[in-house]
């Protein structure tokens, strides 16, 4: 692939839930400046194979694994095939998530658990897998979501508790992987134009004027992010929840 920044050349990544949206945008991104780039799947197999292809015929390399973020062992499965296949494992950028929205009193313990496993737990048990394999400047990247820090909007009570534990997840996980110089940040973006926020969400009118940029922004804005904190420049950046939200409000402006 042709670039001038080839930023990541040797280096080797792993994706959870590249198969769409702002995983799919920061396998890109990675891939074009010269990573060699798994990412998961959970169901978008045509999806992932196409993101590969693409990848592949302009010279990079790319890998897709299905592996579902609601078991542990799909997980550390991805880690262990990215090592075998590439031999090591330097960045990992955890994806994978759902939106549920509801009102606590209907939103229910059964839909909460589920979020839970697969935007929290998925996170941990991924950056416990990488705690065996990665070494010193590698880097650990979480995307969690602006609804961690601010909320706009009723019925998403579960939703940002479970982005808001990617929080505290990081500053933990930032101690734990300080004395191994690797580092771990959480992007925290705003309404992103994919398949989670489609232009025909009810709710889309609401959150656009939430936000002074007067707009949704594009996985590729998020994926900038991403490949900025997985690069050299980020080397003293650790422990630390990043907004790229075209400064997203949790009232709006009156
Ligand atoms: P999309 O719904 O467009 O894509 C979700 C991706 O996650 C897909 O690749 C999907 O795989 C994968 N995925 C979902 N569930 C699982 C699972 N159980 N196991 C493995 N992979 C899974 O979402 P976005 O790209 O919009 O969101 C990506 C991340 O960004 C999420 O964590 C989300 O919470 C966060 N975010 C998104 C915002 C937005 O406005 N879009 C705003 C703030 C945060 P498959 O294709 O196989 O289903």
């Amino acid at each position: 692939m042709s670039s001038p920044a080839q930023r990541f050349t040797g280096k080797i990544a792993l994706v959870t839930g590249g198969s769409r949206g702002i995983g799919a945008a920061i396998v890109f991104r990675l891939a074009k400046e010269g990573a060699a780039v798994v990412f998961t799947y959970s169901s978008s197999k045509s999806k992932a194979d196409s993101l590969v292809s693409r990848i592949q015929s302009e010279g990079g390399k790319a890998l897709a694994i299905k592996a579902d973020s609601r078991h542990a062992g799909e997980i550390e499965h991805a880690v262990a095939i990215t090592v075998e296949q590439f031999g090591g494992l330097n960045i990992l950028v955890n994806s994978a998530g759902i939106l549920g929205l509801g009102s606590v009193d209907d939103y229910s313990v059964e839909q909460l658990d589920n979020m839970y496993v697969i935007n929290v737990r998925a996170a941990y048990v991924a950056a416990q897998a990488c705690s065996k394999v990665m070494n010193r400047g590698d880097r650990i990247i979480m995307i969690g979501s602006v609804a961690g820090a601010r909320t706009g909007f009723p019925g998403s009570s579960a939703y940002s508790m479970s982005k808001s534990a990617l929080v505290g997840l990081v500053r933990g996980l930032a101690l734990d992987f300080a004395p191994r110089g690797i580092t771990v940040n959480n992007i925290q973006p705003g309404p992103t134009a994919t398949d989670m926020n489609p232009p025909d969400a009810p709710y889309l009118e609401h959150v656009i004027a939430l936000v002074p940029l007067g707009r949704l922004g594009t996985a590729d804005e998020i994926a900038g992010m991403a490949a900025y904190l997985a690069s050299d420049d980020a080397s003293f950046v650790t422990g630390a929840s990043l907004t790229v939200d075209g400064g997203y409000l949790d009232l709006k402006p009156v």
